[in-house]
């Protein structure tokens, strides 16, 4: 295949992924960039301090908001985005939305909507399903509804209370241009997100790497 008609195959292969026919799991890009990625928030504690660190390495971020979380805590959701990160739509109440029907799916996605934008006039337009839980019903209403939906192809298991080096390892081994990084802002549990950020960050700004939004990856 000649050098433009490559061009060419990944132009259409990037439009084919942001036209949401299916989930977004990385970008195909030849640019050295990722999108590091926040689930859960707002929290009222963990989130000041990752946008301290994002600040630290002029890294901008893609927070996906919990609804009622943001009716909780409407003046950190306002910090993130005066910060200048992209706020994104992770439900109204973190449904398994793989489980539900069409009319539940659609419910939960503009309840969040509607409670991110009331809270700091965000508009939302890109999903992210709670655990990742898809369905064909999943993206036909989210398509229907004008969502791009979301996933990851790096998951740091902040979650399962991953201690930063080995979160660091992670990233490291499985980093490509174009990579879509899941943390959260809120784990059960302690757990060892910040720290850890810290370190992708300066791992991979070393590396040469820019943090951009989900929103400017996908184009
Ligand atoms: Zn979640």
């Amino acid at each position: 295949m000649t050098r433009a008609l490559a061009a060419v195959a990944a132009a259409i292969m990037m439009f084919a992924t942001a036209s949401s026919a299916e989930p977004v799991y990385r970008v195909e890009t030849e640019q050295k960039v990722v999108a590091i990625t926040f689930d859960d928030g707002p929290h009222p504690k963990k989130t000041a301090k990752i946008l301290a660190v994002l600040e630290k390495y002029g890294a901008a971020a893609t927070f996906f908001v919990v609804g009622k979380n943001a009716e909780y805590y409407p003046d950190v959701i306002c910090e993130v985005v005066s910060a200048g990160h992209e706020v994104a739509n992770h439900t109204y109440s973190h449904a398994t939305l793989g489980r539900c029907g069409a009319d539940k799916i659609e419910r939960e996605i503009l309840s969040a909507e509607e409670s991110i934008l009331s809270a700091c006039g965000a508009k939302t337009k890109l999903l992210r399903p709670p655990e990742g839980s898809c369905s064909r019903e999943v993206m036909n209403v989210a398509s229907r509804l004008g969502y791009s939906v979301i996933l990851w192809n790096i998951d740091t298991r902040d979650w399962a209370h991953k201690g930063a080096e080995e979160i660091v390892e992670n990233v490291k081994k499985n980093v490509r241009p174009g990579s879509i990084i899941l943390f959260h802002d809120y784990t059960v549990g302690e757990n060892h997100t910040v720290d850890a950020l810290e370190k992708v960050l300066c791992h991979l700004s070393e590396e040469g790497y820019g943090f951009v939004t989900v929103g400017e990856l996908i184009g």
